[in-house]
């Protein structure tokens, strides 16, 4: 049974499928952090839904509350009509944001999937200030649709800034740590100011608070509190992207919360439908002008998806479960610190709260370095390798590269946006 699955599944399916695919694991029950799979064999799931199980797999208060839908005979399926379930929802979802955007905020719900929700968000900022820019940084990832895969790498009406990183050799500047946050900073400040930039005045910009496809990349504090100043004086709405960080996972309920600042939009997605399909964005009550079907979409707010969204939420809440996330993440910090010492093959430990990645490189070369996996499990040969290297020191494809390390914000020749856009395995 389990070699024809695999076997079906390699010929039928898309060659497109995520860095999962290789894994010959054909799972048939999962609980917490465990799945079991049709061999028999019980593994340890560190793929955790791409960051939907908050609570793991199958928790009691998700599957109660999904069960208690289904058994109240209520709709599955009401467009946007107002229900008990969507009712619940909205109320502990609001429980949970940031106080300065939860006290004057709106919610929209947007199609299943995140970047759904990022495309939404890029609807509502160009309708609210006129404008179409949208300002995003190296190393993004926000969706595959075509703003939000725009967004990703730096194409059509969206450009692309760097963002500083802590690490001193992902530093696009190349001196890492306040050095490199304050030169980011004012990087952004002068392509903003420069009207040859050709985004003068963006309709908004993106940001995750911690990157996560990019290679858990936590922005620093002061660096994310001066991009907030920044946009609120030219009045560019800030939009952050919470689908990955969200709901506890970095150590508070949302990322934003470690820099105390108040994005105008957040986009939420993945935990906060339980492991089913929810995406919605949340902003600044000032920015609904939306007319009546200015934004529709079928599948906008699944029901079953609001229930486990809600009981999730609440558990999180409720248990404090952000506190813990930050506990235990300091301590898996501390001991996977502990073992890169060890281990010359750990180029880097980084992250925040439970969100934390570790840096395999190659220990014979001084930059760090990825193989891309194999097509396809049982296939023949590498594609080839991506030095991360290359984008770290400058020379960033996303950004156009061209600055020289430590050169400082550079406006003319390192102008973003004005390289290919690099292709990005997820
Ligand atoms: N934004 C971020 C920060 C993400 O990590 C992802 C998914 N990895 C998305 C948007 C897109 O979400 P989805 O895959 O559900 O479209």
């Amino acid at each position: 049974v389990h070699e024809g699955i695999l076997r079906r599944q390699s010929a039928r399916e898309s060659a497109a499928r995520t860095y999962a695919r290789a894994l010959p694991i054909v799972p048939v029950r999962a609980r917490g952090l465990t799945i079991e799979g049709a061999d028999g064999r019980r593994y340890l799931d560190c793929l955790s839904g791409a960051g939907t199980l908050a609570l793991g797999h199958n928790h009691p208060v998700v599957l109660e509350a999904i069960r208690k839908v289904l058994d109240s005979g209520a709709p599955l399926h009401i467009l946007d009509l107002a229900t008990p379930v969507k009712d619940a929802f909205v109320t502990e979802l609001f429980r949970t944001l940031p106080p300065g955007l939860a006290r004057n905020a709106r919610v929209q719900f947007c199609g299943p999937a995140g970047t759904d929700a990022v495309e939404a968000a890029f609807k509502l900022v160009r309708a609210a200030t006129g404008r179409s820019g949208i300002l995003a940084f190296s190393g993004a990832y926000h969706g595959t649709t075509a703003g939000a895969r725009e967004a990703s790498g730096g194409a059509g009406d969206v450009r692309v800034a760097r963002l500083p990183c802590p690490q001193d050799y992902r530093c696009p500047f190349g001196v890492g740590g306040a050095r490199g946050a304050e030169l980011a900073a004012r990087w952004t400040e002068s392509v903003l100011d420069d009207p040859k930039s050709g985004v003068p005045q963006p309709a908004g910009m993106i940001l995750e608070p911690v990157q996560g496809e990019g290679g858990v990349v936590p922005a620093p504090d002061e660096w994310l509190r001066r991009i907030r100043r920044i946009t609120a004086d030219r009045s560019i709405p800030l939009i952050a992207d919470e689908v990955q960080t969200g709901v506890g996972r970095t150590g508070s309920f949302w990322a934003v919360e470690h820099s105390g600042i108040t994005p105008d939009v957040m986009v939420l997605s993945k935990a906060i439908g339980g492991s089913l399909p929810l995406a919605v964005i949340v902003y600044r009550d000032e920015l609904d002008v939306w007319q009546p079907g200015a934004h529709a979409g079928t599948f906008r707010g699944n029901q079953l998806a609001m229930a486990a969204g809600t009981a999730t939420l609440a558990h999180v809440r409720e248990n404090r479960l952000a506190e813990r996330a930050a506990r235990l993440g300091a301590h898996m910090l501390g001991q996977l610190r502990g073992l890169a010492a060890d281990f010359p093959c750990v180029g880097d430990v980084r992250g925040r709260g439970l969100m934390i990645g570790v840096e395999v490189v190659d220990p014979a070369h001084e930059e760090p370095r990825y193989e891309v996996p194999p097509r396809d499990a049982g296939e023949a040969g590498h594609a080839p390798a991506v030095r991360d290297g290359d984008r770290a020191h400058g020379g960033d494809a996303r950004t156009g590269g061209g600055g020289e390390p430590d050169s400082g914000p550079e406006p003319g020749g390192g102008r973003p946006g004005a390289g290919p856009e690099a292709s990005r395995g997820e």
